[in-house]
């Protein structure tokens, strides 16, 4: 994908600024390749970011590549158990894995399995490897005694109670002491407290306008009909997407709207997220939200708890898409957060946001200026009462969302992640 195909939303100046990065690198690189890897490619805010970034990489001449982990069952629980304890928070799931430490053999083996595939697949171990997230951390130590050059990226933040979060930190650290540079959404998204890793480097995530996730759309409004069904003319619509994972904190999206929210408004809130086939956390959680709904009595009627296909990606996309145009304003209620793709999606399509002030909402949210900052990641009243306000009042909602959207577009859009992303590698990238 040529850089310039944004030209006509950045103009060439940025298009220009964020190629010579790309040049840079790739003369830089001489040839060699740079590997990234993840957990998986079917769902959430790594996945996206690594499907929409490769491409302008690759279309700049640089051989990048993507692999994800084979990672079986028990490892995912581990992988899941450990997310939640580095987030900092009690999820009620915590108890699978007491102990970290009882994971560390099961971990130790897949991360090693699929270093010594990815030393195979390279084409020589010359080239850099940007392993992403706490499920990829434990390549750092076999891949740079392979001889690669090792960055390990952070997409999840700063724990919302930190002590709580030390042994998971600790635990990773381990790995990522042998890392050549970490990279970090934000200054202060790795927590203190431990000893300095090598960076950290920022680059921000970003959104792509040119994605079917972002671009406009003729009739989004009949999407929507197709998948929540009929709905009374004019309804308001309320909606969080997100993957079904308790950070997230659904059941707490469907208090606040039950106990604080003026029904006389009729809005409908919809909870957003992916289909669970083949990820029986994921199925718990959405389990678990359902059973919030299903205990709310006449109310329920008003709340839709929706799993939308991933089978097919351009449509999945297209409908979140319409959901995000089509709502009064979107929420991020989570208790802990990396940096919250959904409200930059949101902010682009001139949609106000409701979040938590944590991690990376805080740094998209400008409170009162392109949204609203709840004052804790609990504070269900708050929510109550910022959802009202908006619906209360459209054009303060429209004016919020205007607000958000410049915001995207000077800080959070593709090509500046891209730039930011490129400088990193040609800073570190062997000689
Ligand atoms: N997403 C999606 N379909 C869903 C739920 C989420 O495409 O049903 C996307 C969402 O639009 C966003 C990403 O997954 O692009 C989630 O990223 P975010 O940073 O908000 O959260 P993460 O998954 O990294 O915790």
């Amino acid at each position: 994908m040529p850089l310039s195909r944004l030209t006509p939303v950045i103009g060439s100046a940025r298009v220009a600024a964020a190629e010579r990065e790309l040049f840079a690198l790739r003369s830089r690189l001489d040839g060699r390749e740079v590997w990234h890897v993840s957990d998986t490619a079917a769902r959430g805010g790594v996945a996206e970011a690594l499907r929409e970034e490769l491409p302008y990489f690759r279309g700049a001449g640089i051989d990048t590549r993507w692999a994800t982990l084979a990672a079986p069952a028990p490892f995912r629980r581990f992988t899941k158990a450990l997310y939640y304890q580095l987030c900092g928070v009690r999820t009620g799931e915590d108890g699978l894995w007491p102990e970290i430490e009882r994971g560390r053999l099961l971990y130790e083996r897949v991360c090693r399995a699929s270093a010594d595939w990815l030393i195979a697949a390279a084409a020589d171990r010359a080239g850099i490897v940007v392993v992403h997230d706490h499920q990829a951390a434990g390549l750092v130590p076999p891949l740079r005694e392979a001889g690669f050059t090792v960055l390990w990226r952070a997409h999840i933040g700063a724990p919302l109670h930190p002590q709580q979060a030390e042994p998971a930190w600790e635990f990773l650290y381990r790995y990522l002491a042998y890392a050549h540079g970490c990279i970090a959404s934000y200054p202060g998204a790795l927590p203190r407290g431990l000893p300095p890793l090598p960076g950290p480097y920022i680059v921000a995530p970003s959104i792509n306008p040119l994605a079917a996730k972002n671009i406009p759309l003729r009739a989004p409004a009949e999407r929507v009909r197709d998948v929540v069904g009929p709905l009374p003319p004019h309804t308001p619509l309320i909606t969080q997407v997100g993957r079904w994972d308790a950070v997230k904190d659904v059941p707490g999206v469907i208090r606040a709207f039950a106990d604080h929210v003026d029904p006389a408004f009729g809005a409908r809130l919809l909870l957003v997220g992916p289909s669970t086939e083949g990820d029986p956390q994921a199925a718990e959680v959405y389990e678990r939200c359902c059973r919030v709904r299903s205990e709310l009595g006449r109310l329920r009627a008003r709340v839709h708890v929706l799993r939308l296909p991933v089978a097919d990606a351009r449509e999945h996309a297209l409908t979140v898409n319409a959901i995000q145009r089509c709502s009064a304003f979107v929420v991020q209620k989570s208790l802990a957060e990396g940096f919250g793709m959904t409200v930059s999606e949101a902010a682009w399509k001139g949609r106000a946001v409701i979040a938590s002030p944590v991690g990376g909402l805080r740094r998209q949210v400008a409170h009162g200026r392109s949204g609203l900052l709840l004052a804790g990641p609990d504070d269900l009243a708050g929510l109550g009462a910022a959802a009202d306000r908006l619906l209360a009042d459209p054009a303060y909602a429209a004016e919020l969302g205007r607000e958000g959207r410049e915001r995207v577009r000077r800080h959070f859009l593709i090509d500046t992640g891209v730039r930011d992303l490129a400088r990193v590698l040609a800073r570190t990238a062997p000689t």
